[in-house]
């Protein structure tokens, strides 16, 4: 039996755990400081937040950029003594 290309891909897809990337780093990074707000408050994500959520769970470089955000925001909050 067998397997055409397109067959694979489509068996790929439905097995694929994220969805595909939107975002590329540079979109991803402008709208960091919303995503960390809207983290920090627990908002909803707006779509936009989404793909930037979604950009971090594939791309290390800006996870590490987030986390190093998040870390700062953190340090800021307990000097100012909230
Ligand atoms: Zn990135």
């Amino acid at each position: 039996m067998a397997i055409s290309y397109d067959q694979v891909i489509e068996f790929l897809s439905s097995i694929s755990i994220v969805a595909p990337d939107q975002l590329d780093c540079g979109g991803c990074f402008e709208l960091f400081a919303e995503f960390v707000e809207a983290e920090e408050r627990g908002d909803k994500l707006t779509e936009p937040l989404k793909a930037v959520q979604n950009h971090l769970r594939q791309c290390p470089c800006c996870a590490y950029e987030y986390e190093t955000l998040v870390e700062a925001i953190r340090e800021a909050d307990k000097e100012s003594g909230a």
